[in-house]
């Protein structure tokens, strides 16, 4: 194989770089994971996520993790409800009783975000992961890659993935194009024990998600296995309102207030999302990667994820396109028709742009639609057209 004795350095331990990690070891390929947090349990892990099989569940499957995937997701999370901005439900999966299970085409079982790190984490070999890895740089020197961190540490990789996420710092080394301002602020949310903290929201929920709409604003929640739920506002702003807006997200009452005004035509019911003080927000500016993106395949450094094609989530496309990525590269670098390291990521890149510009393009037109005047009759026709 290609990459044979080489010293692979992935940057960060999201999905796209756990996923690729996995691979690449059953491969037999010499790993190292740097990630910036400290330890595995430092951060919140964000709300569930649905696989799908083309992709997300495609990568696990080639990873022989489908066993611990199908003990971890949680069956029934995937049931929607479509509400308008008076929680007023215009559809539901609940009460039609949908039943899906593996072997049937689409089916898109959720798991959340911890569990699938933890499965990708158990997977891999001791050590592969080293933790408080922070890249602040990286250097060429002689055909290798000298790896900067900000705890003073630095190491020499013979080739590097950045797999570092939406504010990638290895992408500059691959490309100088940038991503594109959306038009669309989210604000992310979590609570703990939301049966306690937001109990009328929690019954709404009922252990799967919904989506409001109404005023050209949207609202999507979903349930976590531990209790927890995670929520999300968006809407039409300028590209800097999140600080211009002179809102400080840490402190809660001003949050709460700024939902009151801003989304003065909901139903006072979402007031519970915001009311807790444990509420952590964060504000998520949308952009997008140009999606006709292309450059020139390097030597020895590509991009997985959303370093690669940072999209909004309103397709629920990122994780998925991250963990193909990882197979698709993977493959590459075992294929033995490509000659050298660059073939192979070349033939990589390939594949991921002609993919990127179908998502994305598919991304964009449910940006546009879920932030519209007829956002909601267009998720029930939508919902319909595949029932
Ligand atoms: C609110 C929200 C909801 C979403 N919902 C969905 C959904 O339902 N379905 C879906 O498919 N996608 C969803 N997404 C998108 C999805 O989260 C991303 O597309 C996906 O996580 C990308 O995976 P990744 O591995 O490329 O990057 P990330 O998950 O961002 O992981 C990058 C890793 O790199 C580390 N890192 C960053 N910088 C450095 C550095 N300098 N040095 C070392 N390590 C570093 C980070 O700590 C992190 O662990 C959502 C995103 C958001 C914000």
């Amino acid at each position: 194989m290609l990459i044979q004795n080489k010293k692979v350095a992935i940057i960060g331990a999201g999905p796209g770089g756990l996923t690729l990690a996995r691979l690449l070891q059953q491969k037999g390929a010499e790993v190292k994971v740097y990630e910036r947090d400290l330890h595995q349990e430092v951060r919140l892990q964000g709300g569930a996520l649905d696989l799908h099989m083309e992709s997300g569940l495609a990568a696990l499957s080639e990873a022989g993790l489908m066993n611990e995937f199908k003990m971890h997701y949680r069956p029934g999370a995937e049931l929607v409800r479509v509400l308008d901005h008076q929680a007023k439900i215009h559809s539901d999966q609940h009460a039609e009783k949908i039943v899906q299970n593996f072997e049937e085409e689409g089916y898109r079982p959720e798991i959340d975000r911890g569990p699938l790190r933890d499965i990708l984490l158990n997977s891999l070999k001791p050590d592969t992961v080293i933790w408080d890895s922070h890249i602040l740089a990286i250097e060429k020197i002689q055909g290798s890659w000298k790896l900067v961190f900000q705890n003073g540490k630095s190491v020499v990789a013979d080739i590097v993935i950045g797999a570092d996420g939406a504010s990638s710092k290895i992408r500059p080394f691959v490309t100088d194009i940038r991503p594109f301002w959306t038009g669309i602020t989210m604000i992310e949310g979590s609570i703990k024990d939301s049966k306690k903290t937001a109990p009328h929201i929690d019954a709404l929920l009922k252990g799967g998600k919904i989506f409001a709409y109404g005023n050209e604003q949207t609202l999507i929640v979903s349930s976590k296995g531990d209790g927890s739920l995670g929520f999300t506002t968006s809407a039409k702003t300028n590209e800097f309102w999140y600080r211009e807006s002179g809102i400080d997200f840490k402190d809660n009452k001003q949050v709460l207030a700024w939902f009151k005004g801003e989304f003065s035509g909901w139903s006072r019911i979402w007031y519970e999302l915001f009311e807790s003080e444990d509420t952590l927000f964060i504000p998520r500016p949308q952009y997008c990667m140009p999606l006709t993106q292309k450059w020139d395949a390097q030597p020895n450094i590509t991009l997985i994820g959303d370093a690669a094609h940072w999209m909004p989530p309103f397709a629920g496309e990122g994780v998925n396109m991250a963990m193909l990525d990882a197979l698709e590269l993977s493959e590459s670098f075992s294929n033995p028709e490509f000659e050298n390291i660059q073939a192979a990521i070349a033939n990589y890149e390939k594949q991921m742009f002609r993919r990127f510009e179908k998502t994305g393009e598919e991304t964009l037109f449910n940006t546009e639609w879920m932030h519209g005047p007829n956002a909601l009759n267009d998720m029930l026709s939508m919902f319909s057209k595949h029932e």
